[in-house]
């Protein structure tokens, strides 16, 4: 059997994470989609709160009778719940040429790490090549529509988190 892990901050998980989600179970008998904490860039979204992001986005592929996608959540590191788990490969999404430096990198210290640790990179789907979670919450910010970005079933309480952090800065800044 061969299980594949997706980590990433998903913070929040946008409709180019579900895309890779989505080709990746298509590849691999599972797919465990990992929430972790970068210490060097905290997160918008609690743990918690992002997991119940990817699972309310994905509620119609969780439901169905041969769902091979799992969600979890990590704080440590990366690779300890890899090996834990017995999982044979890492997969990433590529976007644009500055995601490579990055994800090249990792997929190298990851192995250096573990030697059985591969890394699978699919290559963003063109729609959503200019997509992330940065560019999200800024547009949720400044009171934007995020609507074609994330699912329906996350964009109010992106919109409610994203006003609570502005009025919280306006405070700071006062
Ligand atoms: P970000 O905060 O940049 O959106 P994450 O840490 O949540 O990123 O990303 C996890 C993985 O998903 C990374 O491999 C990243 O390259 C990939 N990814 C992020 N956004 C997209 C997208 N729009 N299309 C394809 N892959 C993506």
């Amino acid at each position: 059997m061969k299980v594949a892990i997706y980590p990433g901050s998903f913070d929040p998980v946008t409709y180019g994470h579900i895309d890779i989600i989505e080709r990746a179970a298509k590849l691999f008998d599972k797919l465990i989609v990992l929430v972790l904490t970068n210490p060097v860039k905290p997160p918008t979204f609690s743990p918690n709160e992002r997991v119940d992001f990817l699972k309310r986005s994905l509620s119609r592929q969780l439901s169905k009778v041969d769902n091979n996608i799992v969600i979890d959540e990590h704080s440590g590191l990366f690779i300890d719940y890899f090996k834990n788990c017995k999982a044979n490969v890492i997969v990433k999404g590529l976007r644009v040429m500055s995601d490579f430096e990055y994800e090249f990198q990792m997929a190298l210290i990851n192995r250096d790490m573990f030697h059985e640790a591969e890394t699978v990179f699919l290559t963003a789907n063109v729609a959503s090549m200019f997509l992330s979670s940065s560019a999200v919450k800024q547009i949720a910010m400044f009171g934007g529509d995020v609507s074609a970005y994330v699912s329906p079933k996350i964009v109010d309480d992106i919109k409610m988190k994203a006003k609570e952090f502005t009025a919280r800065r306006v405070l700071e800044q006062k």
